[in-house]
């Protein structure tokens, strides 16, 4: 019997989801960062196996919405909860359940979903702590299973696909065998570029960044491919600080990104990377549509 559905991943910020989601692909698909809030879209990772086909969704953190963005990242993360099959919902040991999480749940039972609470980070505490947070959870009585884990060095992660297709209905592939996800190369770029940038900056920076990718050409006399792209900033200091001391900040972005983007395109590619300021862009609906947060 072959099982097929789709999963969606939630939780509040920096609980792990990108991470579990990238364990379990086995491919750094969604970008990781220790500043919340990274992940902006939501992100349609497929696994195939022999017993069944899983398509994740990755969303953004469910939060209280301060910007136009905002507002978008929490919608598509409610849209995400109406289409799926199963829901693995993500809290972390350094936090306690709190308010915010019991009124999602609440929310999310109201759909009649499976939902699997997976407890991460347990690599970060006492073991003897576990226990009773699970007790705790438990008394809540909205999941099927409750899982401890530790997305950074596997612990218990094995037993994660095999639950997953067990609540997955009997069904067909989506999706051929090799197929990864549903964005498109531009966008994989595009993270890329943005996650050089997060991890090489500090503070200010992240929430302010946005990166839209122009153009990507192949050169075949050059044997390469040409990507172009800027990166968006809100201010003239925050560009100041991308481009760095000599363009050395900038240079340093741009080789990282594009060793990643080699390996993901299989070429050698030349980077053509810009840094602009667009006031605002995080309030400005049109700028909001220019970089596909629409
Ligand atoms: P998301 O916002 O929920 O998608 O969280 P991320 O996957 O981006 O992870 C946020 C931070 O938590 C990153 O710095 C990760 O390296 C870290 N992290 C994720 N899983 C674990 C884990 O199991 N143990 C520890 N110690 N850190 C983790
Ligand atoms: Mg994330």
């Amino acid at each position: 019997m072959f099982k097929s559905g789709f999963v969606a991943i939630i939780g509040k910020p920096n609980v792990g989801k990108s991470t579990i989601l990238n364990f379990l692909l086995g491919y750094d698909l969604a970008i990781i960062s220790r500043k919340p809030e990274t992940t902006r879209n939501n992100i349609l990772g497929t696994l195939t196996t022999k017993e069944g086909q899983i398509n994740f969704l990755d969303t953004p953190g469910i939060h209280t919405p301060h910007t136009l963005l905002g507002k978008y990242m929490v919608r598509q993360a409610q849209s995400a909860l109406m289409e799926v099959d199963l829901i693995l919902a993500v809290t972390d040991m350094k936090f306690e359940i709190d308010k915010d999480d019991k009124r999602m749940f609440e929310l999310l039972q109201k759909e009649k979903k499976s939902m699997i609470l997976l407890i991460n980070k347990i690599d970060r505490v006492d073991k003897r702590l576990i226990l009773p947070l699970i007790d705790e959870c438990k008394s809540m009585d909205y999941f099927k299973e409750y899982i401890p884990i530790s997305a950074k060095n596997g612990d218990n992660m094995d037993v994660l696909i095999p639950k997953m297709l067990q609540y997955l209905p009997e069904g067909p592939k989506h999706y051929p065998d090799d197929h990864l996800t549903d964005k498109p190369v531009r966008f994989l770029v595009g993270e890329f570029i943005r996650q050089q940038v997060l991890s090489l900056t500090h503070e200010e920076i992240p929430h302010s960044v946005a990166v839209c990718v122009e153009e990507i050409k192949k050169r075949p006399k050059k044997k390469l491919h040409y990507v172009q792209a800027t990166i968006f900033v809100e201010r003239d200091s925050q560009k100041a600080i991308i481009i760095g001391k000599n363009g050395q900040l900038l240079k340093e972005i741009g080789e990282a990104a594009r060793k990643n983007i080699e390996e993901e395109l299989q070429t050698k590619v030349y980077l053509d990377l810009w840094v602009k300021v667009y006031k605002n862009w995080r309030k400005d609906p049109r700028a909001l549509n220019m970089l596909g947060y629409t």
